[in-house]
């Protein structure tokens, strides 16, 4: 690694540990970070959960293991390029979406709304849920014993009376307090890595058109530039041509702007980020073309009737599967069973819930409400 800012996180700054435990001979602490969070099971589920698209509706789009890897890639680019650290980015990257429910958004919001009256519902408290509860692997600690400021990082954004009963980690949103750079980076290459990823996608799938995207600037432009270089080029190969020119478009911009704002406020600390205003950002100009992009993607791909049939779907099987389980806590399985005893059936059975695949959502509503499944 090359040598840090004096602003960026580091082992001998951070907050460390809930539960002490002796320092890796090997690795730095946000290493043996990451490596936990790709050991967990929440991990692995992520293969199976989807963002747009539903699992099984084909094998060539991407699912939340595979957009969360992305996510990592860019975010340690942007904090290399800025002499952050770099494995935090990534543990933040590979833990941030730890806690989304099955079928996307769709199910998350179902599944909100079923939890109105018990606490509610939000995936990015679930993943912080996931890291400091339900992992249970260790013998010294439940959940995965993360660093301060791995998890400050996933959680990104938070009710000022769901802060107040976080503690620590809750006090800089009720302070108004900025994360670290790191964090502040995870979110933007989050935003950078599902909007180009989703154009890519929706076209594979063919629900958008390169047509259509000739009226969004950011994509229109690239595309334009990639037709004069290479005139002979054709399907899969002028997209990802296209694409890879977009995103590097975004970082090259981000790191621009970042630089800017950083040589602008001058923190010399971690804790002089924490006061500062973000200072991970888009230029204006960026902004608003990154903005028309996910307007675009919101009004053509994530509205468009396939998806929101599929999404509707999905919102009954949350649903139903989480009325059943309030009407018949027997249904659940035995350790959800305890948990419902040791904290509230709701919880338990969202806890249940969340942490199910498309695919295990899909059969658990079979084995639960068809005639002849069982
Ligand atoms: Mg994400």
């Amino acid at each position: 690694m090359s040598e840090l800012a004096s602003y960026a996180v580091t082992d001998a700054c951070s907050r460390g540990r809930r539960v002490a435990e002796p320092p890796p001979r090997t690795r730095s602490e946000f290493q043996r970070d990451r490596d936990r969070i790709v050991h967990s099971t929440a991990f692995r589920r992520l293969e199976y959960k989807t963002q747009v698209f539903v699992n099984h509706e084909g094998d060539l789009f991407r699912t939340r293991l595979t957009h969360s890897i992305e996510v990592a890639q860019i975010a340690r680019s942007i904090a290399r390029a800025l002499h952050l650290n770099d494995d935090l980015a990534e543990a933040i990257s590979l833990a941030h979406d730890l806690g989304h429910t099955p079928f996307g958004h769709a199910g998350q919001d179902a599944l909100n709304e079923c939890m109105q009256g018990h606490g509610g519902f939000e995936h990015n408290l679930q993943s912080l849920r996931i890291v400091e509860l339900l992992e249970q692997r260790y013998g010294a600690f439940d959940g995965l014993n993360l660093m301060f400021e791995t998890r400050a990082g996933i959680l990104k954004h938070c009710s000022p009376a769901r802060a107040r009963t976080l503690g620590d980690l809750g006090q800089r949103f009720l302070d108004d307090r900025r994360p670290s750079l790191e964090a502040q980076i995870c979110n933007l290459a989050d935003e950078v890595a599902y909007n180009n990823h989703d154009v890519d996608d929706g076209l594979r799938s063919g629900l958008i058109t390169l047509g259509q995207l000739q009226e969004v600037d950011l994509f229109s432009r690239h595309l334009a530039e990639v037709d004069l270089k290479f005139p002979q080029l054709a399907g899969r190969r002028r997209v990802h041509e296209t694409i890879r020119r977009v995103i590097d478009a975004q970082v090259t911009d981000l790191l621009a702007e970042t630089t800017r704002r950083i040589a602008k406020a001058a923190p010399q600390t971690l804790a002089e980020v924490h006061e500062a205003p973000s200072l991970v950002g888009f230029s204006e100009a960026m902004h608003q073309e990154n903005q028309a992009l996910k307007r675009f993607l919101r009004e053509k791909l994530y509205r468009h009737y396939q998806v929101v049939r599929m999404t509707s779907k999905a919102r009954r099987i949350i649903s139903e599967l989480f009325s059943a389980f309030m009407a018949e806590p027997r249904l659940l399985p035995p350790q959800y069973q305890d948990m419902a005893a040791a904290e509230s059936l709701a919880r338990a059975a969202a806890d249940y819930i969340a942490g199910m695949t498309d695919r295990y959502a899909i059969k658990e509503y079979r084995r639960l409400f068809a005639i002849g499944e069982m």
